[in-house]
């Protein structure tokens, strides 16, 4: 331990050190691990001496980017916590529309760095999300049907591979193919040189439908979202209405139908844009507003809190299940639980097979069921609950789902979301880069040697 200290800027943290209890948790309280050693890496060769210490011990390692993960990859009882959560930077060069940030970046840090140049790397929804789990594995967000994924945007990367040596990814187009979609797998990313996309102010119009309009509101939205080109990007949300000022009282507490309509072209056009997604079915309520980019990406922060209990499953699909989707809401167990829907497509699809690992570019929706509760005494009927709402709207045959929320998933699972051909692929990969299966804490790519998952 004196030499991993010894070869480490950053701090080196055994379960006798005050701070470790705070830093081994994770997003999801579900997931309460006792890591060995935590390593707060502060600079690239401490991830290099980390990886040393793990093999010369022979401890398993993992590795935290924002520790947003749903199921808890990022730390496991016994490993070495590989902790990226110390390297933040990001900096940004406006002129040539990138932005280089350090593999424990929350979103929030990038759009910190790259708004005040009207620019923004495309990203997820919540903004104390790590960007490195979510570019790896895709990144979908309100820019993804203009401009495609955030794993579209990574250029370039920084690795330490699990030998401990550095790679920059332009000597290695196969590791940037697998970096773009295929998650955790290769190495450590210590630097991603992300594109930056123009990024202005936007409108965005909410409103909320009473239970009883959820199936027809449900069906109007399928109708418009299906109809919109790249500018438009549409969302629903079945859940219990908050106590906001802004929703009547008589809908407070009470199951109901979100949307939420964001324009992200000519900012005149906005207003009527957003309105179509609200007609001929009204809303009992609804508010426009136009907010920056920032702020757009900041407005579902406090509805996720960090220390809550939560279980997602999720499922891409071809139609809007209306009913189906009805019911799981009308059975929700925690005020807190949501039902979240998207269309996709737009942008998305535009990458060929050839340049990202990423599957399911063509799937039309994606639905997300959201555990959230916070009384462990209530674990069960929520997994239940997520578990049924899933089954529930599934498209029987329809294979897939989105590796950023899969969730102790059965034998095969990781190979389904690939499929036969990309898993493969990722395999030879795996097997070039880490044949030794050491970051295998995530939806694990076996190299091709070993049988598929
Ligand atoms: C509140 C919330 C909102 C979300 N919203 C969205 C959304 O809008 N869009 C979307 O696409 N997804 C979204 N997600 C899912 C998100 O993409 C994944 O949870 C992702 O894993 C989070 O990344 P992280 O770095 O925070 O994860 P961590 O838990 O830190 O890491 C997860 C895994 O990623 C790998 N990893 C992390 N950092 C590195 C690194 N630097 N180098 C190599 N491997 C690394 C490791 O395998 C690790 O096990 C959301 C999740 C949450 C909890």
């Amino acid at each position: 331990m004196a030499g991993l200290r010894a070869d480490c800027a950053g701090p080196v943290l055994t379960p006798e050190d005050p701070s470790y209890d705070e830093v081994r948790r994770v997003w999801n309280a579900m997931h309460l691990r006792e890591p060995a050693v935590i390593v707060r890496c502060t600079r690239t060769a401490d991830v290099r001496a980390a990886l040393r210490f793990a093999a010369a011990a022979g401890l398993p390692v993992t590795v935290r980017g924002g520790g947003h993960n749903v199921a808890g990859t990022a730390v496991a009882d016994g490993a070495v916590l590989i902790d990226l959560s110390l390297m933040r930077q990001v900096v940004v060069e406006p002129g040539e529309r990138v932005a280089h940030a350090q593999g424990g970046v929350l979103l929030r840090d990038v759009d910190a760095a790259t708004t005040p140049h009207g620019l923004a790397c495309p990203a997820g929804v919540v903004s104390h999300t790590g960007l490195a789990g979510l570019a790896l594995g895709g990144g979908y967000g309100w820019l993804a049907r203009k401009w495609g994924l955030t794993c579209d945007h990574v250029l370039a990367a920084e690795v330490v591979l699990a030998d401990g040596s550095v790679v920059e990814t332009a000597q290695h187009p196969d590791l940037l193919w697998a970096l773009r979609g295929g998650g955790g797998n290769f190495g450590v990313v210590t630097r991603f040189t992300l594109r930056l996309r123009e990024a202005g102010p936007v409108h965005h119009r909410a409103g909320l439908y009473p239970f009883d309009d959820a199936v027809a509101a449900l069906d109007q939205y399928a109708r418009f979202a299906e109809a919109q080109g790249p500018d438009q990007h549409a969302v629903g949300c079945l859940k219990i209405a908050s106590d906001e000022d802004w929703i009547p009282v008589g809908l407070r507490r009470t199951p109901v139908l979100a949307l939420t309509s964001v324009w992200l072209g000519e900012p005149a056009d906005g207003p009527a844009a957003n309105a179509a997604l609200f007609e001929p079915l009204r809303p009992a309520v609804s508010r426009e507003r136009v907010l920056s980019y920032a702020q757009l990406q900041a407005l579902g922060d406090h509805s996720e809190p960090h220390g809550h209990r939560y279980y997602t499953k999720s499922c891409y699909l071809g139609d809007l299940p209306s009913a189906g989707l009805a019911a799981a809401c009308a059975d929700i167990r925690s005020p807190w639980s949501a039902i979240d829907f998207e269309y996709l497509r737009g942008a998305i699809l535009d990458l060929p097979d050839a340049e990202s690992a990423f599957p399911g570019r063509d799937a039309p929706y994606i639905c997300t069921v959201s555990a959230h509760w916070l009384d462990p005494a209530q674990d069960a009927e929520n997994i239940a609950w997520a578990r049924a709402s899933i089954a529930g709207v599934a498209e029987p045959g329809r294979g897939g789902a989105y590796v950023n929320y899969l969730q102790d998933e059965p034998d095969g699972k990781v190979l389904d979301v690939y499929g036969d051909v990309r898993y493969a692929k990722l395999a030879e990969v795996k097997a070039r880069y880490d044949p030794a299966n050491v970051f295998r804490a995530n939806q694990n790519i076996r190299p091709h040697s070993q049988q598929p998952v």
